[in-house]
């Protein structure tokens, strides 16, 4: 039996290890910076990244990196060693607070939308204290936030750090009004689950397609795919099973709580859920998790995809992002409580929550597009492009009773008088919650369930902490200003609920029925990525996040343009990579067929036999043929045509309108052409072959 609990954080510069090694005063200044985000001092500073540089050593490291999180969607690292030339000719190994505290990549390739042109070439990076120093392949890696030098944010985490000062501001000036003296600060937690495939090394390798673009441009449907559900918690195969076991160490050795891991619905399709930490700390982990899923895969002779949906007619794989507020005395600000006036302030935080999500349902699924996802949300999958939320039927009972100043009638049939100051015996059994949900309430927390499998969890939590804010904010606008705080509250809480009723849906989000609906009540459905996108820049938007400190104007530009660049650059790829497959592989395979058709026909005719069923093979053949070369040729105009869009937006609608379908259209025909033609001309893998390539 290996020794967990000693393994757990052991490559992690954690509270315990400062406390070990460093001086008391530096120990102290150190957490100080770390809980109040006070200027840490260089002689402090020294201190600290000598004694990191020792254990780091001692632990097997000879390098150092800023770790950061560019817009790229993956983390970023430059390593520097420690050696230092000394008098005798010989080295030392040193690390400076210098060193430690601020770094100088040379940024100049890393996306900025623009506003590197507009302000300094170079960027710097800045170390988050919050976020522990860790060992990974022998580097000491410092979690660092990625600016300009004029400030501009140039990552992920510099807006997520902001926007949890936001939340933080705003639903402290709310514990106030309750009377809360005991909090010091408010932090948001999440527990990111992350679904994921794995295939064979081998096997992916063949695919062209999955190699450059994640997922595959083409492949019949496989004559047994998920219809018998006999994946889903099933027995892990052994390779399986020997992967998942390492990976859990290596986390657990980083200090990420690794704690459920079980199979998905699809075949090869897995899951692995940590149990919840603060938001940015959340966010590191996770990018640990994927990068190392990636890595220690490929150890075991097979490959990770975390692409939104590598294979058509097959779930794709999402990340649930499991989010809740909570005080640093450990108090769930989402749990009811015990007492009516807990339940007071459950109950606001509650609308608040419900509000942001209807104000903001265009920012919300800003936060999950992309290419990839567009697979997913609204293509008769989990969950639909509609944001709307699931509280249960019980709660949402309580609070229509509460909107319409009547009396509720539990399930006991118990009748019972209810102002927002008494919340009847709140069940929190979750179990028969609704999985078609993209925003549910799952008895204490809500599970934001848009996500990619891909995405950086930085992007949706700096949404929901905004936007959640922002809500806090104008109620304790209202109520501070308040003589009689408890009317004043009951009268906030129901006429939130009256506005933003709409949001809330307890039914099947699949159905057709749900999307006219939605449409009646007025709620957005941006069914793809182009049309979400320009919302992110709406004066509604700029101004919440202006307003918090989460984003300047600059940013949210900058931040547009990339996310549009990235999608053209996806579909572009795509396109390029089928237009060669098609070229060398496909083409090729079907002439080749046809040539040993032909052959055997015209053998057959000068031997006098009749029968020829080949002649109606290739025949088809031919004509299918035919279609793929003129599809074919339509992809090849479209990505030509391109060329002459200048302006992004525009771009970004090409793209989508010609290339995507044209993409599209090449694929039936792909598809269609893999049943007829024979294994032995077919030289690629099929969707059977690489959905059950492990064992
Ligand atoms: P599911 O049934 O949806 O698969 P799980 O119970 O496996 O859900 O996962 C729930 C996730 O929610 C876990 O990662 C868990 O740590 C996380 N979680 C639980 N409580 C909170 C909380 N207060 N804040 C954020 N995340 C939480
Ligand atoms: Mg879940």
């Amino acid at each position: 039996m290996k020794d967990i609990p000693n393994m757990f954080g052991s490559q992690v510069f954690n509270d315990t290890v400062m406390k070990a090694r460093l001086p008391k005063d530096t120990y102290k200044a150190l957490k100080k910076t770390i809980e109040q985000g006070t200027h840490l001092e260089l002689d402090v500073a020294n201190v600290v990244a000598n004694a990191m540089k020792d254990w780091a050593t001692e632990n097997g490291a000879t390098h150092f990196t800023h770790w950061f999180q560019p817009m790229t969607g993956i983390t970023a690292e430059k390593h520097d060693s420690f050696i230092s030339p000394s008098n005798d000719g010989k080295i030392i190994m040193e690390f400076s607070g210098k060193e430690l505290v601020r770094g100088e990549p040379d940024a100049s390739s890393f996306p900025s939308g623009g506003l590197r042109a507009t302000f300094e070439a170079r960027g710097y990076t800045v170390w988050d204290t919050t976020s522990y120093a860790f060992i990974k392949d022998g580097t000491l890696c410092i979690p660092t936030a990625f600016c300009s030098y004029s400030g501009e944010a140039l990552d992920k985490k510099t807006p997520l750090l902001r926007s949890m000062q936001a939340i933080d501001k705003q639903a402290m000036r709310i514990l106030k009004l309750f009377g809360n003296t005991t909090a010091k600060r408010v932090i948001t937690t999440v527990g990111p689950e992350q679904e994921y495939f794995l295939v064979d090394k081998e096997v992916y390798l063949k695919r062209p397609d999955l190699v450059n673009c994640g997922r595959t441009l083409f492949g019949a449907r496989p004559p047994k795919g998920q219809e018998l559900d006999d994946h889903y918690f099933g027995n892990l195969k052994p390779r399986v099973s020997a992967f998942m076991k390492e990976l859990d160490e290596e986390l657990w050795k980083l200090g990420i709580l690794a704690k459920t891991k079980h199979n998905e619905v699809a075949p090869a399709q897995h899951e692995l859920a940590p149990i919840f930490t603060t938001t940015n700390i959340a966010t590191d982990h996770n990018q640990l998790t994927m990068e190392l899923m990636k890595s220690i895969a490929n150890s075991h002779g097979l490959v990770c995809l975390l692409h939104e949906k590598p294979f058509a007619g097959v779930n794709g794989s999402g990340k649930h992002n499991n989010w809740s507020i909570s005080t640093d005395t450990g108090v769930n600000l989402l749990e009811p409580g015990d007492t009516p006036f807990e339940n007071a302030q459950f109950l606001l935080f509650l609308v608040a929550v419900i509000k942001a999500v209807d104000d903001y349902q265009d920012l919300l699924r800003v936060s999950v597009a992309s290419a990839g996802n567009d697979h997913r949300l609204g293509a008769n999958e989990a969950p639909p492009a509609i944001v709307s939320m699931f509280l249960g039927d019980e709660l949402t009972e309580i609070l229509e009773a509460i909107e319409t100043d009547s009396s509720y009638k539990n399930k006991r049939k118990h009748q019972m008088e209810i102002g927002a100051t008494v919340l009847p015996h709140f069940p929190k059994d979750t179990t028969d919650r609704n999985r078609t949900s993209p925003f549910a309430f799952t008895g204490n927390k809500f599970e934001f369930r848009m996500l990619g499998s891909n995405f950086s969890i930085a992007g949706p939590n700096i949404v929901l902490n905004s936007i959640v804010a922002e809500v806090l904010s104008q109620f304790a606008d209202k109520l501070e200003k308040s003589n009689n705080f408890k009317s004043d509250l009951d009268a906030l809480i129901q006429s939130t609920m009256k506005q933003h009723k709409r949001i809330i849906f307890n039914g099947n989000n699949y159905s057709d029925e749900w999307v006219t609906e939605a449409e009646e009540r007025g709620l957005l459905n941006l069914k793809n990525t182009v049309e979400t996108l320009p919302t992110f820049i709406l004066p509604k938007n700029v101004e919440m996040f202006c307003k918090h400190n989460v984003f300047t104007e600059a940013e949210m530009h900058s931040r547009y343009e990339i996310l549009l660049e990235n999608y053209v650059k996806t579909i572009h790829i795509e396109a390029l990579t089928l237009i060669d497959l098609v070229k060398k592989e496909i083409l090729p395979s079907s002439i080749s067929y046809q040539n040993e058709l032909i052959t055997l026909i015209t053998g057959k005719k000068s031997c006098g036999i009749e029968e020829q069923p080949e002649l109606n093979i290739a025949k088809k053949l031919a004509k299918s043929t035919t279609c793929l070369y003129k599809e074919l040729e339509e992809l090849e105009a479209a990505v030509l045509n391109a060329k002459l869009i200048n302006d992004s937006l525009e771009l970004a609608k090409y793209y989508h309108d010609f290339v995507f379908l044209a993409i599209t259209q090449l694929r039936i025909v792909i598809d269609e052409l893999e049943t007829m033609i024979s294994k032995k001309h077919w030289g690629l893998p099929t969707y059977a072959e690489l959905l059950y390539s492990v064992n």
